[in-house]
């Protein structure tokens, strides 16, 4: 008897036989097929072909239907599949769900249907090279398609710059014909592929790209430049290497970072298929994408974490820009990291990935100093701008208003003065963090979280950023009924409101979350930043990352004491990462730009080793700490989270996970449990355990028994619970 082991969109962690109906092909692994699941028909992926089962064979149900001859994903993609669900602890058939378009998931086919192309008929290749003079854009597509005679897409032929209306008045001429594929569109080279001509190197950058160049194979470097130090003219230089080969090239880029300007810079390079992936897609739009990437009709994927499952039939090289960065961690879900499951997968296809930032993650350091990647570093701002000059404005016995001292305030009028604009750099949106009252101290706070809601002007409201919840100011103290009620703190909007009374006839931008909600208003912002004169610029971290306001030559940020002292022990990390990605936003253009940092804390070490040697000394001297500690990189942890709305069920839970672990002598050490740093979050109690070891084998042979095991605990059905592999946030 054949059976069929199949990966089912469910959060089980197991895969389901069914038989396989008489006479049916035997499908291979990776295939889809639609199984009785329930009441429910369920589409999922065959893991594995067996002859016995568990399931009493009168219970065993079948397929209903193989849909594919070919697996969905090609084999390096179904390997790298499987190991990220067993590495993140995630249940498979929901892991591979999430990696597969919503449509493919329902069930359309993995190839488009009857690809078409355009070409010229022989009426049109004889036509003499300037026989449609007269009609410019008709002449423009048939040389295009000249070049080309085995024949264009539709979109390849958008892509050129040809119209729509050219095509058809050709095709009416007969000079033109469109014509059905009989296999798959493969990838047609495009000729020339170059839209502009490369800049050419500074010594850095061309002793880079010449190394890179000579890369066959896995092989992982990791691109140390400076922000404005030319990084991305040397990925389109070797991207074009590898386009020219024949190659698809898969670049990953931050959240933030999926900017028009970026998807522009590559657009204006290349005339080769683009595809852009981003959370924004339509389904179809997925669909067509995911089927083009993996068709190889696509020569250049850009997208956010989820795009590193893009299937590709010819893959060459795989990019990951500003590498340290956040969003390239799933926060919920399947916990996966972008970035580590690009790595791995680039060793599967035996392909070389870059890893570019200014900043680079601490783990990444580490693995240069175990020579596990190699390191290129670009030192020199490209473009002759210098780096900016940093210092530290002492605020200890200073007058504060609105968040910024004398000093601060009067380098803002200096710079507006001589027609330039400044950056303030504030992470915290709304108007002040927190309402008091003057008279007996109450505090606003949310019913629903351990946490203050903040006060917002624009429209006035308290609004909780942990839960959402939002309600209207009260007008007097709920404790002693007084009416003196004030904001304590800063924010966004209020820096705003500051700045415009300071400064009468200047514009002044505020960039948050808040102000950039409506579809195109960010854009909008950038725009009017864009022009020229004095301007001020407020905004939080929207504002730090990718951007290039050239016109900006001061940057001030009025408060890092609170990172210097954060709980999470990444906090240092993260401050000297945003500080050195903040000043990179300053004196791009030909004026050279300043950063200053508001602090009561000037001597506190790392503000000191990050402001005199710079970034990789401060993360050395973090990485330092870390291996005391025995923290990541130099340990590895899991973090197990538990929560309900009874406080002791979550307890409870993970109590029984501490005892199985120390019991167990599992080589872990299990830290708590201990409530989480939020300890009731929009009702809930959440409570939290640390696994920590010292190897990151110890760690996953402890996961591989005890995640099991803690589904199958009857007080796993009382809480919601999950892990986090390589947690980035403790939170
Ligand atoms: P990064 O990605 O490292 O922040 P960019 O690639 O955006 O840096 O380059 C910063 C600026 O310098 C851009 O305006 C870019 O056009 C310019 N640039 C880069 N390389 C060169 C070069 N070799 N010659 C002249 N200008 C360059
Ligand atoms: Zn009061
Ligand atoms: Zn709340």
């Amino acid at each position: 008897m054949k059976l069929l082991q199949v990966a089912l969109p469910s959060p089980l962690r197991q895969v389901f036989d069914y038989r396989l109906p008489a006479g049916a092909a035997t499908p291979v692994a990776g295939v889809r097929v639609r199984v009785p699941f329930g009441r429910q028909a369920l589409i999922g992926l065959v893991t594995d072909v067996v002859s016995e089962s568990d399931v009493p064979a009168a219970k065993l149900k079948s397929v209903t239907e193989v849909l594919d001859i070919e697996p969905a994903l090609p084999p390096a993609l179904w390997t790298l599949a499987r190991w990220a669900a067993q590495y993140y602890q995630h249940p498979l058939g929901d892991a591979l769900s999430q990696m597969l378009p919503v449509l493919i998931r329902q069930g359309e086919p993995l190839l488009a249907p009857h690809p078409q192309v355009w070409r010229l008929t022989a009426r049109g290749r004889a036509l003499v090279p300037d026989g449609l003079r007269r009609a410019a854009r008709q002449q423009q597509a048939w040389q295009v398609l000249n070049e080309h005679l085995q024949g264009l897409s539709s979109t390849a032929l958008q892509a050129l710059g040809v119209s729509r209306e050219a095509l058809l008045a050709l095709k009416e001429k007969e000079l033109v014909e469109r014509i059905e594929l009989a296999e798959p569109a493969t990838a047609m080279a495009v000729t020339p592929l170059l839209a502009e001509a490369p800049l050419s190197l500074n010594t850095e950058q061309a002793a880079a790209l010449s190394l890179l160049a000579a890369q066959t194979g896995f092989r992982v470097t990791l691109l140390q430049g400076i922000t404005g130090s030319g990084k991305t003219e040397v990925y389109l230089q070797h991207i074009e290497r590898v386009l020219q080969a024949g190659q698809q090239v898969l670049i990953l880029v931050p959240e933030i970072g999926l900017t028009p300007q970026t998807v522009a810079r590559f657009r204006a390079r290349f005339r080769c298929a683009v595809a852009v992936l981003h959370s924004g897609l339509t389904d179809n739009e997925r669909l067509s994408a995911w089927r083009a990437a993996r068709a190889g009709e696509v020569s250049l994927i850009i997208g956010t974490r989820s795009a590193v499952f893009t299937p590709m039939a010819r893959p060459g090289l795989i990019i990951v820009d500003e590498e340290h960065d956040l969003s390239f961690k799933q926060q919920e879900g399947f916990r996966y990291h972008g970035r580590d499951v690009a790595v791995r997968r680039a060793q599967l296809e035996n392909i070389p990935i870059v890893l570019g930032s200014a900043t680079p993650a601490l783990e990444s350091i580490a693995n240069i100093q175990a020579g596990r990647y190699q390191r290129l570093s670009l030192t020199q701002r490209a473009g002759g701008a210098q780096a900016p000059v940093v210092r530290c404005l002492d605020l200890r016995g200073q007058p504060v208003q609105d968040g910024l001292c004398a000093a601060a305030r009067q380098a803002i009028t200096e710079t507006l003065a001589r027609g330039e604009q400044v950056l303030v750099f504030m992470n915290r949106r709304g108007f002040a963090p927190v309402m008091l009252c003057h008279d007996c101290g109450w505090q606003a706070e949310c019913s629903r979280c351990d946490a203050r809601p903040t006060l917002h002007r624009d429209p006035v409201r308290l609004h909780c950023h942990h839960c959402g919840y939002e309600q209207a100011p009260p007008r007097h103290c709920p404790t002693c009924n007084s009416s003196d009620l004030r904001p304590v703190g800063v924010g966004t909007e209020r820096l705003e409101q500051a700045l415009i009374a300071a400064h009468p006839g200047i514009p002044v931008h505020r960039v948050d979350r808040d102000s950039t909600r409506r579809k195109g208003a960010l854009q909008g912002l950038l725009d009017e930043i864009h022009k020229p004169g004095p301007a001020i610029l407020v905004g939080t971290q929207m504002l730090a990352k990718g951007h290039h306001f050239p016109r900006v030559t001061l940057v001030l940020i009025p408060d890092v004491d609170g990172a210097l002292f954060s709980a999470d022990f990444r906090g240092g990390e993260r401050l000297a990462q945003l500080l050195v990605q903040v000043a990179g936003r300053a004196g791009r253009g030909d004026k050279p730009g300043q950063m200053w940092l508001q602090t009561h804390q000037p001597e506190h070490p790392l503000l000191v080793t990050l402001l005199s040697q710079g970034y990789i000394a401060a993360a050395r001297a973090l990485l330092n700490e870390r291996q005391l500690l025995g923290l990541p990189p130099a340990g590895y942890l899991a973090l197990l989270r538990a929560e309900a709305t009874r406080a002791d069920l979550p307890l409870t839970f993970l109590q029984q996970a501490a005892v199985e672990i120390v019991q167990g002598k599992y080589g872990v050490q299990a830290w708590g449990p201990v409530p989480a740093p939020m300890a009731r979050k929009a009702g809930l109690n959440r409570v939290h355990l640390l696994l920590k070891a010292d190897d990151r084998k110890t760690l996953h042979a402890l996961l591989a028994t005890l995640v099991p095991w803690l589904d199958a605990l009857p007080s796993a059905r009382q809480v919601r619970w999950s892990i986090d592999v390589d947690p980035q946030e403790l939170q």
